[in-house]
């Protein structure tokens, strides 16, 4: 893919960029090397410092940020605005809670092990690599790397090829707020250079958030270098509905859950599983409230649907569309491909999907809903889990009962009970299945990239 910013609400290359050749590479690989060694004489003081100005930075920074972010993947420009100032406020978190995540734990009965005092403590890995995806250009990029900076870390990131003018904001952003220079780099490379970067020794672990596909082929080259790996891949969450529910604060949730940062979110609910009780009026209030959203130029600040992030994207939404259409599907409302310029995909509520079409499986990456009607909570359940995701879920019931049965049974990193699934500072966020290794966020997510030393003195 060419590493350019196209605005997707018209399709017009605003800017291309060249990859960095071998030599920029390794030039830039070396300085976060040399900068990993500069920080490792840093205190969790001095760098919360910096953190703390990096993230004030940022924040004045909000509307460029935020119109950059729209122009280059077409979020609206509230929802970017939004993200650019929970990417702060994330920053200032770990700025103030890393000591205390990173302390250690000293054995109460040291005699135990035989020893005079034993205890544990969290040491920086080093230099760590991160494939970040465009749908959170900021967010996703933040959420790796306030932790692992304010762990005494330093980064790499090849960031999306359609999202360069981000990562060139995010090249100089800890640095602004006092970091060493060249604690954090970006990288323009195409994905096909990744793998030459996580075999450099230089690189002792890496992360990725984005596809299976890509997970996959970054996880079996971290297996074969014995490196630590997280990812953060795709998901179908389902988003259960049952008679107890409070109805309408489960359908304007439902909209939000899926329709949220146009459809591209991975813990966007993507199937609505709903009790045969209450399907009827969910179905029509769910249908009427999507097709009422207003889609248009996500730079306006009425517009609650902007275009899809790339033409690709969009052409496998409508693929996934077609195929559930032409296996006997009914479309309750979108389903068509607006004319015009742009990659503009309206919200869509598709019903009667049978494991026979794709839809059942894939994980759809766009506002289309699927509504599958089920008889108990035996059958809520069992849909739900039928899939090879596993990232967050919600549900929706009064009943205390009906909770802990999901809760305890739902296959997936995070359960939201009435309410929809969010990533938080303070919660760690991952997934199971082909959704994840690892988690991120909270005391879990600095850990990671942490090496858990055992100390033991005779
Ligand atoms: P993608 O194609 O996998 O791209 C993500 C990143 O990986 C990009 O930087 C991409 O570079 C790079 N990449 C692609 N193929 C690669 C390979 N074989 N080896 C190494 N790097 C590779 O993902 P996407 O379609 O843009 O993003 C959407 C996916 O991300 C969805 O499945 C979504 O659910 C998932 N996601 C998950 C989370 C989470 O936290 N679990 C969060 C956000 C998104 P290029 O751009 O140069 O191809």
């Amino acid at each position: 893919m060419a590493i350019a910013t196209i605005n997707p609400a018209t399709g017009k290359v605003e800017r291309s960029f060249d990859a960095h050749d071998e030599r920029e590479v390794d030039r830039r690989i070396a300085e976060v090397h040399s900068a990993f060694r500069a920080l490792s004489d840093t205190s969790f003081a001095e760098r919360a410092g910096w953190m703390k100005s990096a993230a004030d930075a940022l924040e004045t920074d909000v509307d460029q940020a935020a119109r950059l972010l729209t122009l280059e993947m077409g979020k609206t420009i509230t929802q970017a605005r939004a993200e650019v100032l929970k990417s702060a406020k994330t920053m200032r978190f770990y700025a103030e809670h890393a000591e205390e995540f990173l302390s250690g734990r000293a054995l109460p009965d040291p005699a135990e092990v035989d020893a005079s005092a034993a205890y544990t403590r969290y040491e920086p890995m080093g230099v760590v690599l991160a494939v970040m995806p465009w749908n959170y250009p900021i967010w996703q990029v933040v959420r790796f790397a306030a932790p692992a900076l304010m762990a005494g870390n330093a980064g790499l990131l090849k960031h999306a090829s359609n999202v360069p003018q981000a990562a060139l904001y995010l090249d100089t952003l800890f640095e602004k707020g006092g970091f060493p220079a060249g604690s954090f780099r970006s990288l323009l490379i195409p994905a096909s250079g990744v793998e030459r970067v996580a075999r450099d020794p230089r690189v002792v672990a890496m992360t990725l958030t984005g596809s299976e596909p890509a997970g996959r082929s970054l996880a079996a080259i971290a297996g074969s270098e014995v490196k630590h790996v997280v990812l953060e891949l795709g998901g179908s969450d389902p988003f259960i509905v049952t008679p107890s529910a409070d109805l309408d604060r489960a359908v304007a949730t439902a909209v939000a859950a899926r329709t949220t940062n146009n459809g591209q979110a991975c813990i966007n609910a993507k199937r609505f599983i709903v009790y045969a009780d209450v399907y009827d009026a969910f179905l029509e209030r769910f249908t009427a409230a999507m097709a009422g959203l207003v889609m248009g130029d996500p730079m306006s600040e009425e517009t609650e649907i902007g275009p899809l992030a790339t033409e690709s994207g969009r052409s496998e939404i409508e693929e996934l569309v077609e195929d559930a259409r032409s296996k006997g599907a009914t479309i309750t409302t979108g389903g068509t491909t607006p004319q015009g310029p742009g990659w503009f995909y309206p919200p869509t509520v598709i019903t009667d999907v049978t494991p026979a079409m794709r839809l059942y499986a894939e994980e759809a990456f766009g506002p289309v809903a699927a509504v599958y009607r089920v008889a108990d909570r035996d059958e809520a359940l069992a849909v739900a889990n039928s899939t090879t995701f596993g990232l967050s879920s919600a549900v929706w019931t009064q009943d205390p009962e009906d909770e802990q049965f999901f809760i305890e049974r739902l296959q997936a990193g995070a359960v939201f009970v009435n309410g929809m699934s969010i990533s938080y500072p303070q919660l760690p966020f991952g997934g199971v299945k082909d959704s994840g290794v690892g988690r991120e966020l909270s005391a879990e997510g600095i850990r990671e990239f942490c090496n858990l030393k055992s100390v033991w003195r005779g």
